[in-house]
């Protein structure tokens, strides 16, 4: 079974496939803790926040539901319209184990993203056709070194000089070989020309959260 706390249409706004429509699966839970985290809903895994009907989830930002994989893969191409990729994140997605879900979703035609932090493994094997790690760096669990490595995009929240260097040690002796981002943390002018002139100087990519700009979720 899988634990969800939303599912719904989307435009991706971050990272590298900003502007692709996407039926974005927020699964509930996560083990991280972030003092930062935007999404404190999906923490609390309560029984009396737990709900039988998709609808509710879709309502009620704090209710989550289990469903099969299947169940859910299904639920996702319902509301897909032309959307080609479904995207897991969380929450921390990679907390449960999601092969047999990636596996329905690609049955149904779709292709799979993910959003993770780092510091799980439950998308290894499953054949994810995007892995963006977006490492919370001081939180308490480390970011795997392996999950890094097999990623296709890195995509760093920057609030300060500090957090590249932080990122720079990260990437220190890695072996990734992907696409790292820089996202100004909440469009913050002084973190946005920052991030600007670092990507210049070191030839990566600046990621903004472009559906805040057209009111999307
Ligand atoms: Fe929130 Fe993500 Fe940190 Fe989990 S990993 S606490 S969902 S920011």
């Amino acid at each position: 079974m899988i634990r969800l706390n939303d599912l719904y249409l989307c435009i991706q706004g971050e990272g590298c496939l900003a502007g692709t429509p996407m039926v974005l699966i927020r699964l509930h839970g996560c083990s991280v803790g972030c003092s930062f985290c935007d999404t404190k809903e999906t923490w609390r895994e309560d029984d009396e926040d737990r709900v039988f009907t998709l609808r509710e989830v879709q309502t009620e930002p704090e209710k989550w539901i289990e469903m099969e994989p299947r169940e859910l893969a299904v639920a996702a191409c319902e509301i897909r319209q032309g959307a080609k990729w479904a995207l897991l994140t969380g929450g921390e997605p990679a907390d449960q184990d999601l092969r047999e879900l990636v596996g329905y979703l690609h049955a149904y035609g779709f292709r799979v993203a993910l959003e993770t932090s780092g510091t799980a493994r439950g998308h290894v094997g499953a054949g994810c056709n995007w892995v963006c790690v977006s490492p919370k760096l001081g939180s308490s669990k480390p970011v795997l070194t392996d999950v890094i490595e097999h990623a296709h995009e890195l995509k760093m929240v920057v609030g300060k000089p500090d957090d590249v260097t932080k990122l720079e040690a990260l990437l220190e002796g890695s072996r990734f070989q992907g696409t790292v981002c820089l996202q100004p943390m909440s469009t913050n002018p002084e973190a946005t020309r920052f991030c600007i002139s670092t990507c210049q100087r070191k030839g990566w990519r600046l990621s903004l959260q472009t559906h805040k700009w057209i009111n999307e979720r």
